[in-house]
């Protein structure tokens, strides 16, 4: 059992500039009780998010369920608001609609179930689309899925500030079904709804992805997109070891994005501690910058020859971000970097001897 901690937001930048198609922000966190995170770089953090308010209130307003009437002394708006997702359906909830469906309103529910429509359907969406249907307030909860936290990687290090948590937080949107614009329900209420200094609940969840306990090793960090937040956190605590006088080993990071101009987040950080010799090497893809696309993996191995020299010099190597593609084609680069510069012929093994020495370490969503 995790320990429950209460956060409050006490700072917000956006990270990402116009121009870009993705938002993304750096939130500062701190614990109401003031006392100090005991987190370690790699662990992520898990907040409750809640559902957009105003979505909230017409679903309520629209089956005429009082905000403060209690089930179990619970109120409507805990329940739907915090303890419930309004956002995703679950097929229990979808069957029921279609119970109380006349044979023409079936038809029309039918053909949106087969074009897989409901995977993208809110509660709200169902209400406008099916306004007949009505559930009580008793009804609802067995039928909706309990919200869940989401889980974001810590993007600071304790060694630098022990009274704050960072996270680096992309806003997941999206059009539905119906060509409306959606938003994910925690990165939307993190990143546009939560008001400074609101208490929201959370825990840490330890990872085994972590800096090698040597601290003379080489690291190596694919973090694209968000799967920058940990290595963020990474460079902070190995520059705070360096300027107190402890050997730690050289770090390279290769970082992507779409654009340059808008996506190049914590840039300042990153080249103060190329100036500060903290950070060796910084590879940057791009992707959108040109006519053809740039991607991470293309610069593992446009730098195979020296990722190679490093991996046989004992470094560590990181992946974090994106688990559908990105994870699985950085894979594929190191493999062939390592056939191919360290003339390995059964590189597969070589990797998983790099597992077994904790020395491929993957957090990949
Ligand atoms: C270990 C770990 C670390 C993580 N670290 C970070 C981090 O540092 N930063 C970060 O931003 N995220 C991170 N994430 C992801 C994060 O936990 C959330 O999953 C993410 O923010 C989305 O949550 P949400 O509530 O906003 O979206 P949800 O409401 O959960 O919606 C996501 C859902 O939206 C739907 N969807 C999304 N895009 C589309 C589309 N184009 N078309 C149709 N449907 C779509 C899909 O059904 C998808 O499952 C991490 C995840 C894990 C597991």
């Amino acid at each position: 059992m995790q320990d429950t901690l209460t956060l409050q937001l006490v700072g917000k930048q956006l990270l990402s500039k116009s121009g870009g198609a993705k938002e993304a922000f750096h939130l500062t966190f701190e614990q109401v009780s003031g006392e100090p995170f005991d987190y370690r770089c790699g662990d992520s953090a898990a907040l409750w998010p809640e559902n957009d308010r105003d979505d909230m209130e017409s679903i309520l307003l629209h089956w005429g369920i009082e905000k403060e009437q209690r089930i179990n002394d619970i109120t409507m708006e805990e329940l739907f608001q915090r303890q419930y997702c309004i956002a995703h359906l679950t097929e229990r909830f979808l069957e029921a609609v279609r119970e109380q469906l006349g044979r023409q309103e079936r038809e029309v529910f039918d053909r949106y179930r087969d074009e897989h429509a409901f995977q993208t359907a809110s509660l709200g969406d169902v209400i406008d689309l099916f306004p007949s249907v009505k559930f009580t307030a008793a009804e609802l909860p067995p039928l909706l899925k309990k919200m869940k936290p989401r889980l974001y990687s810590i993007a600071s290090a304790t060694a630098l500030r022990a009274d704050r948590m960072d996270l680096a937080i992309v806003v997941v949107s999206y059009e539905n079904f119906r060509k409306r614009n959606r938003y994910g329900v925690a990165s939307h209420y993190l990143c546009h709804r939560l008001p400074l200094r609101k208490p929201i609940r959370a825990f840490i969840a330890h990872a085994k992805f972590g800096l090698p306990v040597d601290t003379s090793k080489d690291i190596i960090m694919v973090g694209p997109g968000t799967g920058i937040a940990p290595f963020r956190a990474f460079l902070q605590e190995r520059a705070v070891l360096r300027t107190g006088g402890t050997a730690v080993g050289r770090n390279w990071l290769f970082f992507g994005e779409q654009y340059r101009a808008s996506n190049f987040y914590y840039r300042d950080e990153f080249e103060h501690w190329q100036h500060s010799g903290d950070l060796t090497y910084l590879d940057l893809a791009f992707s959108r910058d040109q006519d053809y696309k740039i991607y991470v993996q293309d610069r593992m191995r446009e730098r195979g020859e020296e990722l190679w020299n490093w991996l046989r010099g004992g470094a560590y190597f990181y992946v974090c971000g994106e688990a559908a593609h990105m994870a699985k084609d950085v894979e594929g680069a190191l493999l062939e970097i390592i056939h191919h510069h360290g003339g390995v012929d059964t590189p597969e093994k070589f990797l998983q001897h790099l597992k077994e020495e904790n020395r491929y370490q993957r957090d990949v969503y």
